[in-house]
């Protein structure tokens, strides 16, 4: 289908063109062919690059009314934006938390690119522009299986249709098992393809043969069998580093830019540091970015890398810097990224070959594997469109294999492999990605969106509240009945909170139970906050101060958690009976301990900060990056603005005074700290 039949203004047209696009690709066109231009609902599950963008673009500028653009990052939102913006003759808007528009700019945009929180917030709060929606576009749709996203991603579906009647629905989707159930779910026409621009080829590496096996036949010769160099580094790298070294040096000597997935951030930077000696391109630009905006040891160490054409990339990073990091690569001055795993999830960052060295994680207390649809979207980074013939990833590491079967392959002879290696082959790389399922019914998120449904008055009983919900994936899989079970206890729950009441056959939020929600509070949260609050009231005038509400808040479910080192365990626990008589949480009651005693170093962390600390002496003192740093920053400020407002309601004056004073200078020190954005599970 060629551009020029697009049912968009010819100015439009042009600027498709513009991007180097005269015919669709054929996922584009079956989207079209299946009415995404004629209002109808559909569901695009494609790989990435395979041309997303427009499918939606084109829903939206057909749609006959404004469109809404979900997407779960706010980086990935600013990418999307600009994006939108630069269409002739479309007014673009964008609301996420970083970004406050005038309250104008998005009532008037054609196209409004939001993050998810930020739509339930505009939701719960009545935004007009809700109900003038004609098409709404949920990128990234297959993250109704995130435990903290995808909940949110059901309700606003569900929650939308009922605000704006007549709501076209598209959704984009990596490839799942199950795209149907999803496209069942919306009504909606499924347009599933495994179609990409530049192909793709994944493979293996068999230590057998020193070789990587590819899923096309072909294989690649490694060449660490020849190598004997474990001696001459200073930290021994393992076997599985040198692959990955050789890997990465075969595609950038021929003028291809690599990533490299770790499991840790630790390791990302063990990778970028073991391959400074290799020198490729030197990114003198990047490093004085890096140096220009902070000084801590990440930093240094970061520029350093840069200074020889490699960088690393994970959650600890400012984000400022990782911007950096992400911009240099798509530019093509930056040859080498190694990352962990949240780099696939973020902006498009496509290169030639994309390395896994590892395929297990750290989770709590032990090594989990990788889930097959997240290393499906690290390996769909590779290939850069008009840059590469093929594409081309490698998965590495190993896994515990003793649980997987193995059965016959259709396509590597399996003798090729040993029996682990094998059953790798046929997890990552023969069988396809899981199939994804609603994470509502969980405790959290339902209790927080049943006191949402109740606080913005969009039911008043039971019955309705289940009605608002029968638009959700969970309805939708599981019935009826099992919503209903899970509603009533929710309510329950919520009622011995106090955070809703029931009188007269009727339920209500309570004005606490308003504020929790209007704070975008879980109510575990708020119901803590609000315990700890009378504490505080009980507790004698000169022992409440600026760690009373520190520890009050850190405290809460929805502060972000940290690791406690051992050593650092004995001073923190210290610290937390030096200062018992101003928390508001006993040594003895406090519980889970652990869990306690991590957010008492977060207490202090933040103290500092807000004595003037640098972060930079702060990130070697506790052993953090300055990306978590901003990360508590942040969300102390909205937390302590979330606790003055639950005090307000009480009538509090005293404890309201302390906490003011706090919000004050965490704002004082937020403007001081350039942009404050983005942490992968951190949204609104
Ligand atoms: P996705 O969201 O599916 O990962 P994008 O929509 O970002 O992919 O598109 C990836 C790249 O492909 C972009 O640079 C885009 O301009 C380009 N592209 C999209 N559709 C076409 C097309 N039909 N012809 C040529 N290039 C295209």
């Amino acid at each position: 289908m060629d551009v020029s039949d697009l049912p968009v203004s010819p100015a439009v047209k042009d600027s498709i063109r513009s991007d180097g696009i005269e015919r669709l690709y054929p996922p584009q066109a079956e989207a079209v062919d299946a009415g995404v231009t004629r209002g109808e609902n559909v569901v695009a599950a494609i790989p990435t690059a395979a041309g997303k963008t427009l499918i939606a673009e084109l829903a939206m500028l057909t749609a006959g009314g404004p469109g809404l653009y979900i997407v779960p990052l706010r980086a990935l939102a600013r990418e999307k934006y600009e994006h939108f913006k630069s269409l002739p003759n479309v007014s673009a808007g964008i609301t996420t938390s970083d970004v406050e528009p005038e309250a104008t700019a998005v009532d008037q945009a054609d196209i409004i690119v939001a993050t998810a929180e930020k739509v339930d917030a505009a939701i719960r709060n009545g935004a007009a522009w809700i109900e003038r929606l004609a098409c709404v576009v949920i990128d990234e749709v297959h993250l109704v299986e995130s435990k903290s996203r995808g909940p949110t991603l059901e309700v606003i579906v569900a929650t939308l249709q009922q605000r704006a009647p007549g709501l076209q629905i598209v959704a984009l989707s990596a490839t799942i098992a199950n795209p149907e159930a999803i496209a069942n779910w919306l009504n909606a026409t499924l347009v599933s393809s495994t179609w990409r621009p530049v192909s793709l080829r994944t493979g293996l590496y068999n230590p057998a043969d020193d070789a990587v096996l590819f899923d096309d036949g072909n294989r690649l010769s490694v060449g660490t069998g020849s190598l004997d160099d474990k001696a001459s580094t200073d930290f021994d790298p393992d076997l599985d580093t040198i692959i990955t070294r050789e890997l990465i040096k075969q595609a950038t000597a021929s003028g291809g830019q690599c990533l490299a997935f770790v499991r840790s951030r630790q390791q990302a930077e063990a990778l970028a540091e073991h391959l400074l000696s290799e020198s490729f391109d030197s990114c003198p630009e990047l490093r004085a970015s890096i140096m220009d905006s902070g000084s801590s040891a990440v930093s240094r160490q970061l520029a350093a890398c840069a200074e020889t054409g490699v960088a690393f990339h994970h959650a600890g990073l400012r984000n400022s810097h990782r911007e950096l990091v992400e911009k240099a690569f798509r530019d093509r001055t930056l040859r080498v990224i190694c990352a962990t795993p949240t780099l696939a999830a973020g902006v498009n960052v496509p290169a030639r070959r994309v390395v896994i060295r590892d395929l297990e994680r750290f989770s709590g207390d032990s090594m989990e594997a990788l889930p097959v649809m997240e290393v499906h979207q690290m390996c769909g980074r590779a290939g850069r469109p008009h840059l590469d013939p093929y594409g081309e990833a490698v998965l590495i590491g190993d896994i515990d294999t003793g649980h997987l079967n193995t059965t016959e392959s259709s396509v590597m002879d399996a003798r090729d492999f040993e029996t682990d290696r094998y059953a790798l082959w046929q997890r990552y790389i023969e069988a396809g990605p899981e199939a994804v399922h609603s994470q509502l019914p969980a405790e959290d998120p339902l209790q927080t969106h049943v006191l949402a449904i109740i606080a913005s008055g969009f039911a008043a009983s039971t019955t309705e509240v289940i009605q608002v919900l029968t638009g959700t994936f969970f309805a939708h899989e599981s019935g009826t009945q099992t919503l209903q079970s899970h509603v009533e206890s929710a309510i329950s729950d919520l009622i011995s909170m106090s955070l809703i009441e029931s009188g007269d056959g009727s339920i209500s939020a309570t004005q606490i139970g308003r504020t929790v929600s209007k704070q975008y509070l879980t109510p575990t949260t708020g119901a803590q906050l609000r315990r700890g609050i009378k504490t505080m009231h009980e507790m004698s005038t000169s022992n409440i101060t600026p760690l009373t509400a520190l520890e009050l808040i850190c405290s809460t479910p929805d502060m972000y958690t940290t690791y406690l080192g051992n050593k650092e365990r004995a001073t923190t626990y210290r610290f937390a009976m030096r200062n018992a008589n101003q928390f508001t949480t006993t040594v003895e009651d406090a519980s889970p301990f652990e869990a306690w005693l991590s957010s008492v170093k977060i207490v202090r962390i933040v103290a500092e900060l807000l004595d003037g600390t640098e972060i930079s002496a702060l990130t070697s003192d506790f052993q953090v990056g300055p990306g978590d740093i901003e990360t508590y920053l942040e969300r102390t400020t909205w937390l302590c603005g979330a606790t003055d407002a639950i005090m307000r309601t009480m009538s509090l004056e005293t404890e309201m005074a302390v906490f003011d004073r706090i919000h004050q200078s965490l704002f004082e020190r937020m403007e001081t700290e350039s942009p404050l954005i983005d942490e992968q599970d951190w949204f609104i």
